[in-house]
């Protein structure tokens, strides 16, 4: 693998994380984001205990999203059409012209990070820790290999 963890792999997997986690969980919303040279931070703000999730299992559905080889698509939209098609909650609102990043046929959200051109490139997704970190407040740690 030629590209650094920082050129977008661990960006598209947290993408595909976040997803698979908001598809499991009603109310859960995205929370801080950070990316160090190897591993990648997700917080999920809910009200469910996400302790009681099989980590595995979620490990293994970001993994057949990697394999299914999606691309991945940035595209560059007016506020006014971008909030049509994905959440806007965390842009401040003096941003007009919003990036979306698209994992094609499976998901849409504003993101202004590197990510790679297609999931075939992330590479072997791994959940290193889960844990509560606040009330209601659960964070990912999580690399790629
Ligand atoms: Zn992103």
């Amino acid at each position: 693998m030629d590209m650094k963890p920082n050129e977008g792999r661990l960006q598209t997997a947290e993408h595909i994380l976040a997803k698979i986690i908001e598809s499991k969980i009603n109310d859960a919303l995205v929370g801080v984001c950070k990316f160090k040279e190897d591993s990648g931070i997700l917080e999920i703000i809910t009200q469910t205990d996400l302790r009681e999730l099989n980590l595995n299992e979620l490990q293994d559905g970001v993994s057949k999203i990697i394999r299914k080889e999606l691309p991945v698509h940035k595209i560059v939209k007016p506020r006014d059409e971008a909030e049509k098609e994905v959440n806007l909650r965390k842009v401040p609102d003096f941003v007009k012209e919003i990036r979306i990043v698209e994992i094609e046929s499976f998901d849409k959200r504003p993101c202004i990070d590197p990510h790679v051109e297609n999931t075939n490139q992330i590479g072997k997704f791994v959940i290193l820790n889960l844990e509560r970190v606040g009330n209601n407040r659960y964070r990912f740690i999580f690399r790629v290999e």
